[in-house]
C-alpha cells in the first residue's frame, strides 16, 4: 500500500494547481486523472481571465499555450429573424499585462500537467477514482480500479458532479437549478479568415455572448471565442429549463440551429469541426457550494461550485486555479502543525474567504435568482429588435417620429415589469 503526502483526484485546472503548488514545495503527490490525459475530457467554453490569478502563479504565464488576447467584447440579443449586435473595443483591452484570453483545454491542461510534473509530481491517467478510504471518521486515501492508495490529505478536484466528495459526505446530489448543461464544438479556420472576419490585428481576439432566441427563450445563451486557428462555439442552457416548460427542446440541436443562425454562420463559414463535447457546469452560486472540507479532505473547484455565470462574464477556471492554490496552501499549514483534521484544514475557508473567490460568490449571490427570470430570453431580446426593426424601417408612406415608435412597443404591462426586473437587477 502506497502512502503519499497529497492525492488529488483530478487533472483539471483546479487538480493541476494545487498538484503544482504543493510539488514545488517538495511535498509527495500524486494526480489520479480518468481522462487519457490531463485535459482529454475537460470542457470550456474557453476564455480564461488572469488578473485575479496572475500573482499566484508567476512563473507560469510567460510561456503557457494561450491562444488569442481579448480585445473586442461582442454581445447579441437573438430574436427570431432579427438580432442586435454592440461591440466593445476598449484601448485598455489591448494593453498588457491583457486581461483575458481564450484558451484550449486540451492543450492547455497538458501543458500545465507537465509544469506540476516538473515541479515533481507523479500523475497517473487512465485511474478512476471509485470511492474514498474512511478510517475512524477521516478520509486516509482512495480506491482506484483495484488499488488502494494513501495520503495525509485528499484534495477532490474531480469536477462538477464530483464523486469524491460525494463519498466523503461533503456533497449531496445537487438540484435541476443548480447546473446548466454545455454543448461545444472546435472549428478550424484560417488565422487569416478570423483576423478578417472578427477585425482583428495580430494576436487579438474576440469573445461574443448571445441571449434570446438561441436557446428558444430558456435560462442559457450561447458563446464563440476566436482562438489562433480555430473558433469555439457552444450553447449553454439551464437544466432544471430544459427538464420543464415549453417549448421542449432537445438540447444538441440548439447548437445544430445556432451554428445555422446567418448571424453564427457567416462566421463559421468553410471552418471544419474538429471537436465536439458536452459538459454540466455548476452555476447554482454560493448556496450551492459544497462543504468545502473534512478531515483528511479537501474540495476545490467545480467539485466545489465555484463557476459562476452572472450574464456579462461566464468563469470557472481562474476560480478552479485559485481554490486549488489555496487548497495546496491549507495542506502546507496542516502540514506545519503535523496534523490533517477538519479543524486543521478549515484554514482553507478562511484563505478562500480572504481572497476574491469567495467575495465575488458574496456579491453575485443574487444572480441565479435574478436570472432566472425568461423574459430576459424571450420579451426583452424580441421587444429591442422590434424597435430597431421600425425605428430602421423607410416604407412607402411617412415615417412615423421615434419617440411614439419606441412607445407603442412598451406597454403598461411591460414597463411595469421591467420596473420589477430593474429592483432584482439593482441587486447585482
Ligand atoms: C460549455 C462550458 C463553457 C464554459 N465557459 C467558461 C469560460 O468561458 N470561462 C471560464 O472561466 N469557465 C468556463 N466554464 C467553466 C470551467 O470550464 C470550469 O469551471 C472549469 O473547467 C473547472 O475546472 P476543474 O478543474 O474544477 O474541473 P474539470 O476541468 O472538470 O476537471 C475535473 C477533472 O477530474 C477528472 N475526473 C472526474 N472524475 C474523476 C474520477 N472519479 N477519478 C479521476 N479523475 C476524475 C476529469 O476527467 C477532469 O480531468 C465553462 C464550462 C462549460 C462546460
Amino acid at each position: 500500500m502506497e502512502k503519499f503526502d497529497v492525492i488529488v483526484v483530478g487533472a483539471g485546472l483546479a487538480g493541476l494547481a494545487a498538484a503544482y503548488t504543493l510539488a514545488q514545495e517538495g511535498l509527495e503527490v500524486l494526480v489520479l486523472e480518468r481522462g487519457d490525459y490531463a485535459g482529454a475530457k475537460n470542457v470550456t467554453g474557453g476564455r480564461i481571465y488572469l488578473n485575479p490569478i496572475r500573482d499566484l502563479f508567476p512563473d507560469l504565464w510567460e510561456k503557457a499555450p494561450l491562444e488569442r488576447f481579448i480585445a473586442h467584447e461582442e454581445v447579441s440579443l437573438m430574436a427570431k429573424g432579427k438580432s442586435i449586435t454592440v461591440r466593445y473595443s476598449g484601448e485598455e483591452l489591448r494593453q498588457e499585462p491583457y486581461q483575458s484570453y481564450s484558451i484550449l483545454r486540451a492543450k492547455f491542461d497538458r501543458w500545465l500537467a507537465k509544469q506540476a510534473e516538473r515541479k515533481g509530481a507523479m500523475l497517473v491517467a487512465k485511474s478512476r477514482v471509485d470511492d474514498v478510504i474512511m478510517e475512524n471518521g477521516s478520509v486516509v486515501g482512495v480506491r482506484a480500479g483495484g488499488d488502494e492508495l494513501r495520503a495525509d490529505v485528499v484534495i477532490a478536484c474531480d469536477g462538477v458532479l464530483s464523486l469524491t466528495a460525494e463519498k466523503a459526505g461533503l456533497r449531496k446530489p445537487g438540484k435541476p437549478h443548480d447546473f446548466a448543461v454545455g454543448f461545444k464544438e472546435v472549428i478550424e479556420l484560417d488565422p487569416a479568415v478570423i483576423e478578417d472576419r472578427f477585425g482583428l490585428e495580430g494576436d487579438e481576439g474576440a469573445a461574443r455572448l448571445f441571449m434570446g432566441e438561441v436557446t428558444r427563450g430558456k435560462f442559457g445563451g450561447g458563446f464563440l471565442y476566436t482562438n489562433k486557428e480555430s473558433l469555439s462555439l457552444g450553447i449553454v442552457v439551464g437544466v432544471k429549463d430544459l427538464m420543464e416548460g415549453q417549448p421542449e427542446v432537445q438540447a444538441p440541436t440548439l447548437l445544430d440551429d445556432f451554428k445555422l443562425r446567418p448571424e453564427v454562420a457567416s462566421l463559421i463559414r468553410g471552418g471544419q469541426t474538429v471537436e465536439y463535447s458536452a459538459h454540466v457546469i455548476p452555476e447554482g452560486g454560493l448556496k450551492s457550494l459544497t462543504k468545502l472540507y473534512g478531515n483528511g479532505i479537501l474540495v476545490a473547484g467545480d467539485a466545489a461550485g465555484f463557476s459562476m455565470n452572472i450574464g456579462v462574464t461566464v468563469r470557472g477556471m481562474e476560480y478552479a486555479m485559485a481554490s486549488g492554490y489555496y487548497a495546496a496552501q491549507a495542506v502546507l499549514k496542516a502540514r506545519e502543525a503535523g496534523q490533517y483534521g477538519a479543524s486543521q484544514l478549515s484554514v482553507y475557508e478562511k484563505l478562500l474567504n480572504d481572497s476574491f473567490i469567495m467575495k465575488d460568490f458574496q456579491n453575485f449571490k443574487d444572480v441565479p435568482a435574478a436570472l432566472d427570470n425568461p423574459r430576459f430570453f424571450t420579451v426583452y431580446p424580441e421587444l429591442a429588435t422590434a424597435i430597431m426593426s421600425e425605428l430602421y424601417a423607410v416604407g412607402a408612406g411617412p415615417k412615423e417620429r421615434i419617440y411614439p415608435t419606441i412607445r407603442k412597443h412598451l406597454t403598461f404591462r411591460q414597463l411595469w415589469d421591467m420596473l420589477g426586473d430593474f429592483r432584482k437587477v439593482r441587486k447585482l
